[in-house]
Order: C-alpha cells, then structure tokens, then sequence
C-alpha cells in the first residue's frame, strides 16, 4: 500500500500533522496520510481513526489500511453420500481487504422434531474441522438418515469480533439418504449346553430404518475365520447348536436394513459346557427341575380349572356378547406354541389384584416429574426421570389420576396398566409400572419423544420418505399383530393412541381420548345402540352396527390409520358428519388415495376396508406385505393416476377443484400451504393464471424451501393447470 508522506512544507505549527495525516511519534519525522478507510479527528493526530464500519486488529499496524469483515462465500456446492456430504465453496467476492479469511460452518437439523430447525448434536463429525477452516471445503460425516440439514458456511476475518452483526454466509439445504444400521454393541450369553449357546443381542443404536434381520457368524476360536459359519435371523436372540463341547467360539453380529448391511460387531467369545459341567448343573439343579414339574402341574390344573369355570360364567352372564370371538380363541386351540394370552383386568374379582400381577409398583422417590405434556382422560400426562435401584435413569411419560376421583374411575385408570403390563413388543409402548401407594396415583410408561403420530404427522407435513412412511406403518401393524397373537380384542386400534419416539418407531399405546375428542368437536357423538361411544370414522361398518369388534374391525381401524399417515394427519372423511360417513361407507364409497400415495398402499387400505369382514388381510399378512414393499421400493414407485378415479367409487377429494377458490390465498389454505401466503402475493403470484405456470424454480424463488412443501405446492399446481386445460376443451 502506497502511504503517502507529507513534505516539509505541510508540516504543522511545532510538527504538528493537519487534518487528514497523522505521525505516530514525537520525533522529527514527516507526517503520514491517513491509511484508505481511516480519518483523524482532530489537527497533530497520531494515529488515524477507522471508519464506520472499518476496523484494524491488535497487531494490524497504524500504517495498514483499516479492514472490514468479509462478503459471504459464494456457490455452496454439496455432495451427499448416504450420511456424510462433502461442501466445496468459492471464496467471498470480498475479502474485506484482509488475507486471513477462514471459514466456519453452522449444522441444523431440520424436520426431525416436532417442526422447525435445530443444532445439530456433539455427534457430527467435521474433517478437518468445524470451525477456521482454511481451505474452501469440509466433509461432514454421522448425519442422521432420511433427515434434512441445512449448513451454513459463515466467512469471518481478523476483525469479524469488532463488527456488531454477525458473519455473512451461504446456506445449503441437503437431505441424507439411507444408511446402513450402526453396530450392535452389546451382546450377551442367555444360557449354554454341551452343543448349544443362547445369545441376545441389543438392537444397534441407530437402526436407521427397520432392522430386516441379524447375521450371526460364529467359527471355532482355534479355526480360522474363512470357515465361519453364518446364520439369519428375525430376532436378536438365537440359539447356536451342533456346537463342540467344552469348545471356545468366536461370535460377530450384525444388523440389516433396506439399506443393506451395518459393520460387524467386535468378536465375543462363549464356550459351550465341558461333559463334566453339564453333569455337574444337572446334580445341583435336579431338586429345582422336580420342584418345578411339580408346580407347573398344580398350575395347569388350576388354570384349566379356571376357564371352566370363567366360561361358564361368562355364558351365562353375556350371552353372545362380543367377548364371543375372544372365547372362540381361549378354545379353539390356534394359539402359537408359548404365546401369551391376554388377560382381561376385568375378571379378577379384586381388579387391584390385576395391578399387583401385571404392573410393578414404584416407590415415588424414584420419580422426578418434569413437565406437562398432554391431557389425558384421568389427568395430566407429564414428563419426567425415573431412577430405579442398580438401574440407569431413564425419560418416562407419567400419566397422572386427578385428585377427587372416584372408585370407579381409579379402577379403569389402573386397568390401562394391567393391560400395557401383560406386553412386551417393540411396537407397544412398554409399561415402568405404578404408583399406588402415594398420592397422586402414576402410571409410568417409556418415553415417546415424538408425542402422538397424527399431531406429529402434521407438525411435519411432506417431510418424510414413502419408506419412511412405510417404516411407521410397519411398527403399527406389527404391534397390533401382537395384540391379536395376544388375543386381546377390545375396541383398540380405533380408540388407541399411536406415539412415535425419536427413531421414528411407532408404538401402540393404550385408549387414548384424543379420536373421542375430535369426533365430538365436530358433530353430537355417535352412541350405539348397545351404548358407548364409538370413534366412528375409525371403526368397521360391523362394530358400528352390532358392536362385532374383532381383530378384522382393528384392520378396518388400521386402514384408516394407514391413510391418514400417508396423508400427514388429514382428518379422514374431513368435514363430513359421521352420519353422512357411515352413510358413504353403507353405499361402498372409500377414501381415495392421498397425495403422493403409492397405489399398491392404497390397495392395502382399500383391502382393509373390504365389507367382508372375512375377506379383509390378517395383521401377519399386512406386515408381510409391508416388508416386501420395503425391500423392494420399486413396487412403491406406481402411483394412482389423478384422473383415475373413474371405476373406483371414491370420495376424490384429495386435491381439491382450484375452480371452488376464488383466490390464490384460499387455494393455499385448502392445500395446507398458507404459511406462503406473502410469499406468492410478494413475487406477484396472486392469479391463478399465473399460478398455474409456475415451475419449481418459481417456488423456489418465492422462498419455499422445504422439499416436502416445494413438492405439494408443484403437484396441485400441476393438478391445477390439468383442471384448466379440461375446462377450456370442454369450452371449446
Ligand atoms: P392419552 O391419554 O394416551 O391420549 O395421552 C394424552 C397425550 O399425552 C398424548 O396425545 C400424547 O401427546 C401424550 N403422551 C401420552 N403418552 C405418552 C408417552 N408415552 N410419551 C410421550 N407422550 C405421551
């Protein structure tokens, strides 16, 4: 930089510098022009001051010209790899005329929670690094699946800390792909015999979808691993036979998904029992095998002579109630070999005898309530920390009994936790247990971070995959597959809440009010003619009518569930009354399918919804079909034209006629995409004429930048110019 000096003629009275020159000492020296942006306040200045705006660093010396922060990095370029992605960028256009610019990048997740952004976790690796990157590029790496992030590459310099507004930057919006499973990490040694081990497994941490099934291999610890043998399986327990005696083997494990194979887990080593072991355990538990036949023989009795006699009191009491397909099961016999069966709380004769059986009781000292998070039909429902004794502290929902109940409604309270007691499945949410003894009186059940799917659903509206969506129904019907292996037939799917955690598992809860709530909102509750009330638009036409609940009534329940997941929470029927709802059923009309739903989905709805409560799929047949639409997403791809409706005798109100609209804005609110309102109005989209020849580049310009929302305002524009060209050829 050219810094001028000032000739002797210019020098101040006593050597003093004039305005606009500055001299940094007292000697005698000629005075220097004030470096570019930088001025002196005042006559014999001895330094200059910066601009507004303009900034010199500690060591910047007085000489150099002040600074200013840097312009934001230009053309962000990503590359996404399942969960990593690399981001390469131009350097700013200014530097601020400083040469130590370096880079900064801030992650947020978007869509993972219950809506908006967030930082992203300690958990995302950054190489070389997050923050005063030097070179114009990052890898970033252990993203989560199927998740959207946005980056934003921020430039700062040597002076961004003086400059009260934060550093500029560009932004990227990226969504990660499938990833295989996580490692297992904990697997142990259930029990072992002279040729066999037991092993359990815990599932990975991040499943990143659903888990297929696990690969063992095993080989003979003094063998090589070439000979290893590898074995499939759907559970994470399996039993390893024709092993050696008295052998040492090697043991790995790892977890599949639509995305293929995770990593091995380290090797484990177990040994099967040596001759002498064996004989040995058999010595020491010969007293215990006896004592056990022999208890296990009174209990058979005692139960056998427990259903003679409930079934007769129940034949006498009930008649041909809808308890009548549940004794068809206790008898007929078609029970999976060591399935449990459901116990109804009802009963026993003292209902809290039920609790002591199939709940645990918890000491309130282990309970930390947190916060409200919801309403349920006895009181609040809380979140907070339980510690049990030797146990980790772990995030619990707490529903909670309102003070002044009556007997009445403590007991129906606590029967929810005889019935959530008696599962054990991943996909039904699983009961702590209780607390009885203090007041107010808890149920303590796992954690769902995610809260109720239909409110969740639409708090992310278009923001998930269709193998995601499948994912969830997945879980569904695998939990209610379960209840009715189980056999427990009580008016459920369609009374029950379904909550979904972190990993986006959905689990099936007990009755929630929520569908209870809703049909009352819109129209007097429908009570049927035997009493009680029915969540109508859930329930089978036969359940409606002659309260036939069954496992098929469920799969009616489910269908609709299924629809309303693939159409983020849409009420289903919408505005219609329940009386013109089972009206349109009675007269074999069917929603139609939702938008962006595969049609081999909305077939498995409409096989759901069969009159024919006999021709409707089993839950085993639903989450067989699932799975194989799972692994194999190109039977996902097929959608129903929008103009087929035509055979089909359906309600088509998927994407609603733009000709009902007389503006932009309430075609935007009928689309659930009002949020965007001064968006279109701001970039003069505010006629359908104009509408309707938007590109995705137009969306996008007008600031919609969520994928999920850029697709469903394309697809009913879409939609809309299709309805145009119909009204003008039949105008023509
Ligand atoms: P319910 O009485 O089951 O309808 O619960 C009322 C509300 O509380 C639900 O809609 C959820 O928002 C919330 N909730 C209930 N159980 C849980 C749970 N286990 N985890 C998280 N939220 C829950």
């Amino acid at each position: 930089m050219v810094i001028k000096q000032l000739n002797s003629s210019k020098l101040g009275r006593r050597g003093a510098c004039p305005s606009g020159f500055f001299k940094p000492t007292q000697k005698e020296e000629p005075c220097l022009q004030c470096p570019i942006n930088s001025r002196t306040t005042s006559e014999g200045a001895m330094n200059c001051v910066c601009r507004n705006g303009y900034y010199r660093t500690d060591s910047d010396p007085l000489q150099m010209p002040c600074t200013t922060v840097p312009s934001a990095p230009q053309t962000v370029i990503s590359s996404v790899n399942e969960t990593s992605v690399m981001l390469e960028w131009m350097p700013p256009r200014d530097s601020g005329g400083r040469e130590d610019v370096v880079f900064n990048i801030i992650c947020k997740s978007c869509g993972g929670g219950r809506g908006g952004c967030t930082r992203c976790g300690d958990n995302v690796q950054f190489q070389p690094r997050q923050l005063g990157l030097t070179e114009p590029r990052v890898y970033i790496s252990e993203l989560l699946a199927h998740t959207q992030y946005t980056f934003e590459v921020q430039a700062v310099n040597g002076v961004s800390d003086q400059s009260l507004y934060s550093p500029q930057y560009a932004s990227v919006n990226i969504t990660t792909n499938q990833a295989a499973p996580s490692t297992v990490s904990i697997m142990h040694q259930v029990s072992r015999t002279v040729d066999s081990i037991t092993l359990s497994w815990s599932q990975p941490d991040q499943p990143n979808g659903v888990i297929l099934d696990y690969e063992l291999q095993y080989y003979e610890k003094d063998q090589s691993e070439v000979n290893a043998t590898a074995i499939r399986s759907q559970t994470n327990t399996v039993v390893i036979r024709g092993l050696k005696p008295g052998s040492i083997y090697v043991f790995m494990v790892r977890a599949r998904t639509v995305a293929g194979f995770g990593r091995y887990s380290g090797k484990l080593y177990f040994q099967t029992m040596t001759e002498g072991e064996y004989n040995i355990s058999i010595k020491e538990k010969l007293p215990l095998i006896i004592g056990s036949a022999a208890a296990g023989l009174v209990f058979l009795i005692a139960v056998v002579v427990i259903i003679i006699v409930c079934n007769r009191r129940r034949g006498f009491e009930r008649g041909d109630s809808e308890y009548t397909d549940k004794l068809q099961h206790y008898t007929s016999g078609h029970m999976t070999p060591g399935m449990k069966i459901y116990i109804d709380p009802f009963t026993y004769e003292d209902p809290n005898e039920a609790v002591r059986e199939f709940a645990k009781e918890i000491d309130i000292s282990c309970v930390k309530i947190e916060q409200v998070i919801g309403a349920g039909e006895f009181g609040e429902v809380c979140s907070g920390n339980l510690k049990l004794p030797g146990k980790r502290e772990m995030f619990v929902a707490i529903k909670t009994l309102k003070t002044g109940y009556t007997e009445k409604q403590r007991r129906d309270f606590l029967s929810e936790a005889s019935i959530m007691g008696q599962f054990d499945h991943p996909n039904v949410i699983h009961l702590e247990g209780v607390v009885t003894k203090s007041s107010p009186v808890m149920i303590i059940t796992e954690f769902m971070e995610n809260g109720s799917l239909d409110s969740f659903l639409r708090q992310n509206d278009g923001q998930f995959t269709v193998i995601q969506l499948v994912g969830m129904l997945r879980g569904i019907a695998s939990g209610m597959k379960y209840l009715a292996d189980m056999n427990y037939v009580h008016r459920d799917l369609a009374a029950r809440n379904i909550l979904v955690n972190s990993n986006l598992v959905c689990k099936v809860s007990d009755f929630g009010l929520s569908r209870f709530l809703e049909d009352d909102n819109s129209d007097p509750t429908y009570t049927s003619a035997l009493g009680g009330k029915i969540p109508i638009r859930w329930t089978a036409p036969e359940a409606i009518q002659y309260r036939k609940f069954t496992n098929a009534s469920d799969v009616w329940s489910y269908g609709i569930v299924m629809w309303e997941v693939m159409s983020y929470g849409e009420r289903p029927y919408w505005d219609m009354t329940n009386q013109d709802v089972i009206n349109a059923i009675e007269q074999d009309y069917r929603l139609p399918p939702p938008m962006d739903c595969p049609s081999a989905l909305h077939q498995l709805m409409l096989d759901c919804w069969q009159k024919d409560r006999n021709n409707r799929p089993k839950f085993s047949q639903i989450v067989n079909n699932l799975d194989k639409m799972i692994r194999n997403p190109n039977t996902l791809k097929a959608m129903t034209p929008l103009s087929s409706g035509v055979h089909l005798p359906l309600l088509d109100r998927s994407i609603p006629d733009f000709s009902s609209f007389s503006t932009v804005d309430e075609w935007l609110d009928a689309i659930k995409m009002g949020q965007y309102k001064d968006n279109f109005a701001g970039a003069d989209f505010s006629t359908f004429d104009v509408v309707s020849s938007m590109t995705m580049d137009d969306i996008l310009r007008v600031g919609v930048t969520l994928a999920g929302h850029q697709k469903k305002i394309l697809n009913s524009v879409q939609m809309m110019r299709a309805q145009m060209n119909q009204i003008q050829s039949v105008e023509v």
